[in-house]
């Protein structure tokens, strides 16, 4: 290791506090210390390059120094890096918003920009419950999300998207919110077909619906995919089916769409697949393909009227974030959209989502110790265990997939664990050639790590 690498490393461990990290251990390790980017690899400062299997968490899209990209963020720096958005406008965030609006499912005219999905789901349940208020229905304050769902790390993200592991500390600030079990969780947890467990599940939605419907003002869900649960696959029909009950009681539906979005599924929007539009849609990460931090709230023509009146009535949506609508991730966005189109990557990505699927049922799944692998496009998960017939656990203190991303690591390639998920999430524009590494990788570290144990 070089001398640079020592004295980074002496700093990050005297200095840094990493997110989701229990720095005691991240102190007693040599961490990896990316100093570039290119294409589908990260470079560390010591020059050994990783492919990027989860696309820098599910942002980057197109690759890292995309020209195109680079290009439109220099070419912004040369006008202005910020100026505020209160008061104010700018080409880039008014020129962005149409493109997104012409984008996004029908319905969804306006465009709240913030910085990270979280704040962009923060801001849908802000809107949500002034939109209700507004009405005049003032009792509609509450909100029904999925069980295991994750929406973000801030107050009211994460009342909506409890996870006891991650959110109990803080649980007495939380709001409440009802809890629906995902079709997955009645696979897992009851061993019901997939059929059933989506019957249960839209049973069980419906019952809580309309049960609350005079004070629920939303349902929020990841649709298709639940991400962070460790990649909990919905069936064909679920979203449209929640999105249904939704609509037949008068409730507003929230898609987070903050890691399904932009072409992760395998449409552009996860909604897509079941052909449903939300009143209301956040979106982050891959907005500005993972180079900036910009994030925005959808919502209907319907919603932003009622928060229309004259200045002294103060139906105003009194939020905002200093870097609302930053030009520079608005110009990068806009190049990210371009980029789409000359790539023509939504024609593309299904191609490459079908071979993914292939290898891994045959080469992957095949594993003597790999239980369960859930994709839905380029969002995977596989899931390892100890004794697959019996569905015998690992002791989670042996941090099953954790060993097998070091291993990973050691062989070039950077994946995530989630438990004893392995996560892979490519950027979108990986080729054919990167796509089989990460999968080798993967599986040859599946295999020393789990035939060592
Ligand atoms: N919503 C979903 C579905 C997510 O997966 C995430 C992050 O993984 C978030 C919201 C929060 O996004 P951020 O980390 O940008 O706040």
């Amino acid at each position: 290791m070089s001398n640079k690498y020592e004295t980074l490393k002496r700093m990050d461990h005297a200095h840094l506090w990493h997110p989701f990290t229990q720095m005691q251990e991240w102190m007693g390790e040599d961490p990896c210390i990316i100093a570039e980017g290119e294409g589908s690899y990260l470079i560390d400062v010591d020059g050994n390059r990783y492919l990027d299997g989860v696309s820098s968490l599910w942002c980057n899209l197109f690759g890292h120094r995309r020209p195109e990209l680079d290009e439109a963020l220099k070419a912004q720096t040369d006008r202005i890096a910020h100026s505020t958005f209160l008061g104010l406008s700018h080409a880039p965030g008014i020129e962005l918003a149409a493109r997104l609006a012409a984008l996004v499912p029908e319905g969804l005219t306006r465009v709240f920009y913030s910085d990270s999905g979280a704040t962009a789901v923060e801001v849908a349940l802000k809107l949500a419950v002034q939109y209700w208020q507004l009405r005049g229905e003032t009792r509609r304050t509450l909100f029904a999300r999925l069980e295991e769902s994750y929406h973000g790390d801030t107050v009211g993200a994460m009342s909506v998207g409890y996870s006891d592991l991650f959110h109990h500390f803080h649980r007495d600030l939380l709001f409440p919110a009802l809890a629906v079990k995902p079709p997955y969780a009645y696979q897992r947890e009851q061993g019901l077909g997939e059929a059933e467990a989506m019957e249960r599940s839209v049973a069980e939605a419906r019952d809580t619906v309309s049960r609350e419907k005079d004070r629920l003002a939303a349902f929020i869900m990841e649709p298709v995919m639940q991400g962070a649960a460790g990649m909990w696959p919905q069936p064909a029909g679920y979203v449209k089916a929640v999105r249904g009950i939704c609509a037949d009681n008068g409730v507003l539906f929230i898609a987070d769409e903050v890691a399904t979005g932009f072409g992760h599924t395998g449409r552009m929007w996860a909604c897509e697949h079941d052909g449903v539009g939300p009143d209301l849609m956040c979106v982050g990460k891959g907005i500005t393909g993972g180079y900036l931090p910009l994030a925005a709230t959808f919502a209907t023509e319907e919603i932003f009227s009622a928060f229309l009146g004259e200045y002294g009535e103060f139906k105003s949506f009194f939020h905002g974030h200093t870097y609302t609508g930053n030009p520079l991730g608005c110009a990068v966005a806009l190049a990210g959209l371009d980029v789409f189109e000359k790539d023509a990557l939504m024609e593309k990505v299904p191609v490459k989502i079908a071979w993914l699927e292939d290898r891994l049922r045959n080469d992957v799944l095949a594993l003597p110790h790999v239980r369960e692998i859930r994709q839905r496009g380029f969002m995977t998960g596989m899931e390892l265990v100890r004794d697959k017939e019996r569905g015998e656990r690992y002791d989670p203190g042996l941090r099953i997939a954790n060993q097998v991303v070091l291993e990973a690591r050691r062989r070039g390639v950077i994946v995530r664990p989630l438990g004893d998920t392995l996560i892979m999430l490519p950027p979108l524009t990986i080729s054919d050639g990167e796509l089989e590494t990460l999968v080798t990788v993967v599986r040859d570290s599946i295999r020393q790590v789990t035939e060592a144990r």
